[in-house]
């Protein structure tokens, strides 16, 4: 049996391709992610379940997002003139993202599964509170002045931004 199906990263359609394995074990799971030919290939014993297969894809999956978004931080904060001193990746519920006082930025690893610009406001966003630790209009004016499109991306999370938690 072969069953293929598609998630889309950082504009990408990734492919997800798994196969039964009937020489693996009946449990046993092998997961492969290949970035340049973009896909996943899996390899399922016989009975192996369904949220096994999610649970194994979705650890791939966040792998490549902190790959993703540490290089596009480093990219954006070249452009911002601004850079975290800590950059963690997690697996936020509420916020797409944050800076402390400290100057570290947390960023959901769920961002790479919305469109790239979209993704990198959020970068930009949080890299101009490294700057402005507020929302006052310096903070505003600055963040225009590095990400121009800010109020449609906004506008995407709001209506959008809730397809993010749907795997
Ligand atoms: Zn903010």
């Amino acid at each position: 049996m072969e069953e293929t199906n598609s998630i889309q990263i950082y504009g990408h359609q990734y492919k997800i391709i798994v196969k039964m394995a009937p020489h693996l074990q009946e449990k046993e799971l092998k997961v492969f992610a290949d970035k340049e030919k973009r896909e996943f290939f899996i390899l399922a014993g016989q009975k192996v379940l369904r949220s096994e297969l999610q649970k194994a894809i979705l650890v791939k999956v966040k792998q490549i997002a902190k790959e993703i978004l540490t290089s596009r931080t480093r990219v954006l904060a070249a452009q911002v003139g601004y850079a975290p001193k800590r950059l963690a990746i997690k697996d936020t519920r509420t916020r797409w993202g944050s800076c402390s006082s400290l100057g570290n930025i947390n960023l959901s690893w769920r961002l790479i599964l919305a469109p790239p610009e979209h993704c990198d406001y959020v970068i930009f966003h949080e890299l101009a509170h490294l700057k402005h630790h507020d929302h006052s209009s310096l903070f505003w004016n600055f963040l225009r002045s590095v990400c121009p499109y800010y109020v449609q991306s906004q506008h995407w999370f709001r209506e959008n931004g809730h397809t993010l938690h749907k795997i």
